[in-house]
């Protein structure tokens, strides 16, 4: 992919990556790339700053380590599969067979690029709060769950299935996206009609006894028990971002602690696997003095920066800088009840949702909007940064701001933030 500063390669890690292999691909970034690397919501692994001609050397290190041509469409297995102590059944042989099954099938070269399929083993670390054209969830009899279209709490559910019929339901019911044609999503399946047809195409497979609840989203950060007795330990990167020599020295300290490996998970995390109960802590620390997020109220997760400058060139401002600014000057505003987005121009890679506050480019805002709507003011950052410690003080101050900080934000309207923002409040 063709950025501001070069090529970007994404990888699509289908488990844990050995601490070896994930030094050397740190190399690889560094000798080719220019060492930055991100994690994506989705849990994706990027190496930027790639030229035209450093690419093709990079992949051929890159397949040289065992990392192989990603499937279409992607699977995206919960984290932890198969090592996870609480996990209902060991998914990673329906992972192999969905990844062999897909490889090479003619009709699965006609889906949009975006249909993604969720693997979920069912334990801990759960993907419920991740969107997914067709979600597959081990329950508690080891059944898989199937439904589709979003996040757990909206996706409909079809029915469940036996494990060994995982590969032909889900060629089902990708053949019904491919024949809603070549932009078609799980979404367009995602009514009474196809879901009653779908489940008459699967009729002899499945079952519509009750499937388990939806289970609460788990945050990867903090630490989660592994079926070995040790644990693995949930960090994430700051705004997605951080430079390979940094992960590589935090790589080499969690081997130091005996760690086997590391896995990128969703929410821009890494968990480091394998770590003894009496280390954890002092890796956090570790973690978090290299710029890691180690503690799930940080408030710098709570906002959202694309690349921005010098990274992008399309950027007019360091969005990255800029949001540890903001994160800096009123980390008690940052609540977790609101998201702001700072975005280097109205394109807004890094979220196409609507943001409580979005900042784009030097001095334009949008309020309960996205990146490319129009902006309801405009705020030059130090004002912004400035304003936002004024927000947090409004919130002290009023007696109806004990509320959560997007209550507070909803109860001023536009008018009253950017009063509070630019300073004329
Ligand atoms: S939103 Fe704009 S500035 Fe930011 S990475 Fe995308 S193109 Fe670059």
């Amino acid at each position: 992919m063709l950025t501001g500063d070069g090529l970007l390669a994404r990888i699509r890690p289908l488990g844990p990556l050995p601490i070896a292999k994930l030094l050397a691909l740190c190399d690889a970034a560094l000798e080719c790339g220019n060492g930055v690397l991100e994690i994506t919501q989705r849990g994706s692994l990027q190496v930027r700053g790639l030229s035209a001609i450093s690419a093709a050397p990079f992949a051929r290190r890159v397949f040289a380590m065992g990392f192989e041509q990603q499937t279409a469409p992607p699977i995206l297995p919960s984290p932890l599969l198969g090592l996870d102590a609480l996990e209902t059944a060991d998914l990673r042989p329906v992972l192999e067979e969905l990844r062999m099954g897909f490889a090479g099938h003619p009709m699965l070269k006609q889906l949009d690029p975006k249909v993604s399929i969720l693997l979920d083993g069912g334990g801990g670390l759960n993907l419920e709060g991740v969107s997914g054209d067709l979600r597959l969830r081990a329950m508690s009899d080891s059944r898989l769950q199937m439904s589709i279209a979003g996040a757990a709490t909206a996706a409909i559910p079809l029915g469940t299935v036996a494990v060994r019929h995982a590969l032909d339901v889900t060629m089902q019911v990708l053949s019904a996206i491919v024949q809603r044609g070549p932009q078609a999503r799980g979404r367009d399946l995602a009514n009474p009609e196809d879901v009653a047809l779908l489940r008459m195409r699967l009729a002899a497979v499945l079952s519509a006894a009750p499937a388990d609840p939806p289970r609460p989203a788990v945050e990867a950060i903090g630490t989660h028990r592994l079926q070995d007795g040790r644990l693995a330990l949930g960090v994430a990167l700051a705004f997605g971002f951080t430079e390979a020599a940094t992960l590589q020295s935090f790589a080499r300290l969690t081997a130091q602690h005996g760690a086997d490996s590391i896995e990128t998970a969703p929410g821009r995390a890494l968990l480091v696997v394998g770590v003894q109960a009496a280390g954890a802590a002092e890796l956090a620390m570790a973690a978090a003095s290299r710029g890691f997020i180690v503690r799930p109220e940080d408030p710098r997760r709570f906002i959202i920066a694309c690349a921005g400058a010098p990274a992008c060139g399309s950027a007019t401002l360091p969005t990255r800088l800029v949001a540890s600014q903001f994160a800096h000057a009123a980390p008690a505003l940052l609540d977790g009840s609101f998201h702001i987005h700072v975005s280097g121009c109205r394109k807004g890679c890094a979220h196409p949702g609507v943001a409580a506050l979005t900042f784009v480019g030097a001095d334009g805002l949008v309020i309960q909007g996205r990146a490319g709507d129009s902006t309801q003011g405009l705020v030059r950052l130090d004002q912004a940064i400035a304003g936002l410690a004024r927000l947090d003080a409004v919130r002290r101050r009023v007696p109806w701001g004990a509320g959560s900080s997007a209550q507070m934000l909803s109860r001023l309207g536009v008018e009253g933030v950017l009063a509070a923002l630019d300073g004329t409040q």
